[in-house]
């Protein structure tokens, strides 16, 4: 098999290929970049393998960086964008389930490419296009199918990770899981404890931003992987909900933890804890409480309270959520206007704040203090009160003193 048309990302960084091969050892891409020109969509990155071990490679450039040295990867800056360039090499003696004791530098293609994950990630190509297919990956890329690479039962025992990798290529790829492949995540689902859970993490949320969401969740829950994943033990019935969905495409972290915290039935608070067990950020978990109160909000996503407390991309974000539960009772169009028309859109445009109640009222900082600020602010968003300084200062002169 011989790919002919390359991506841009093959044509800029054929050059480094070339200079290695010059110097007498062997250069090829592999991995993920190979499978995704193979199925015609866009590449996230290109990585490079090569015979030549981590030294050689920085003899033969002239600019270089050691970006992951140990395990064999440099970074060459020579020809425009960095290239990671990785030694072949093979992972021995996994002895806790996640990462190789050690690895061990190879001059073997065949050797490289057999510690990879999938079949369909087992690909690799030289700077002809010619591809090397040791486990019939073209053929699963065809049909369609994830399937592990030799044995599976020992390719998940070594890495636990991996069985999440599977159920997130059948979401990202619309792929099918291989019955063997299937049957030996059953067996190891209980190894990803080992993992570490912002690991995990990255691959659920890649699970549920992919194109068919669906099957990679019916998989995450018949093989039991669910079960070895912070609480989620305690949402079966939701996550099985979440994969009958009929139009489950999600555009955001975001949305993802928005729409698992009202499938699971979890206050926004209770969705907060949820989150902070799956390591999330605490920018994040603050986003999705917002977005989350302003879906369960009874006076609608347009009530100017809700707009203003929630922000308009927020809050576009719920309405995602409510449309893709077929609950949304209105248009992005109707949110983006209503947001454009607040008066206000956030404490700092209110024409008057504390310092002004102090210094021209004489307030002293309280409970009441705090209560004029909020009933300017509702005053204002009711179209009540306009937001001019001397009127605001009125107001509260006449209700709060
Ligand atoms: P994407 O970049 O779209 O997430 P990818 O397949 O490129 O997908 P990467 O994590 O970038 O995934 O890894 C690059 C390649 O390294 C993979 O295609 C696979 O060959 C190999 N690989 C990555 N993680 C593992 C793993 N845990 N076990 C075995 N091989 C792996
Ligand atoms: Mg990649």
């Amino acid at each position: 098999m011989k790919i002919t048309k390359f991506p841009n990302e093959f044509v800029n960084a054929i050059p480094v290929l070339k200079t290695i091969e010059k110097a007498g050892f062997e250069a090829y891409f592999v991995g993920g970049c190979v499978r995704d020109t193979l199925l015609g969509i866009p590449l996230h990155d290109v990585d490079i393998t090569s015979s030549a071990y981590p030294a050689e490679i920085k003899e033969i450039f002239n600019r270089t960086v050691d970006t992951g040295i140990e395990h064999g990867t440099v970074m060459v800056l020579d020809h425009g964008e960095g290239y990671e360039v990785t030694t072949f090499r093979t992972e021995s003696t996994y002895q806790d389930f996640r990462r190789p004791d050690h690895v061990t530098f190879v001059r073997s293609l065949d050797e490289d490419l057999k510690r990879r994950d999938l079949t369909i990630n087992a690909l690799a190509m030289d700077a002809d296009g010619n591809v090397v297919d040791l486990f019939h990956g073209l053929d699963d890329l065809k049909n369609k199918i994830i399937r592990a690479v030799g044995n599976p039962h020992e390719r998940y025992h070594e890495d636990a990770l991996r069985m999440m990798r599977s159920i997130r290529f059948m979401s990202q790829l619309d792929f099918n899981l291989e019955s063997e492949t299937e049957k030996a995540i059953e067996d190891n689902a209980h190894l990803l404890e080992k993992i570490a859970v912002e690991r995990i993490h990255v691959e659920w949320i890649k699970t549920l931003l992919g194109q068919r969401p669906q099957l990679g969740i019916q998989k995450f829950i018949s093989t039991g992987l669910y079960q070895y994943c912070p609480d989620f033990a305690d949402y079966k019935d939701g996550l099985i909900a979440m994969s009958k969905l009929d139009q489950l495409h999600l555009d955001s972290e975001i949305e993802c933890w928005v729409l698992m915290g009202h499938m699971f039935s979890l206050k926004p608070q209770k969705t907060a804890k949820l989150m902070r067990d799956w390591k999330s950020s605490n920018d994040l978990i603050n986003q999705v409480e917002l977005a989350q109160t302003a879906l369960e909000c009874q006076s609608g996503l347009t009530d100017p309270h809700v707009l203003f407390e929630t922000g308009k991309e927020l809050t576009l974000a719920a309405n995602h959520i409510l449309k893709i539960l077929n609950q949304s009772t209105v248009t992005d169009e109707a949110i983006k206007t209503a947001y454009e028309e607040l008066p206000i859109k956030g404490n700092a445009d209110i024409a008057v704040d504390g310092s002004a109640l102090i210094k021209e009222l004489g307030m002293k900082p309280g409970p009441q203090f705090g209560k004029a600020l909020t009933a300017i602010k509702d005053q204002i968003l009711d179209g009540k009160l306009a937001n001019d300084h001397d009127q605001l200062l009125a107001f509260v002169r006449e209700n709060f003193m």
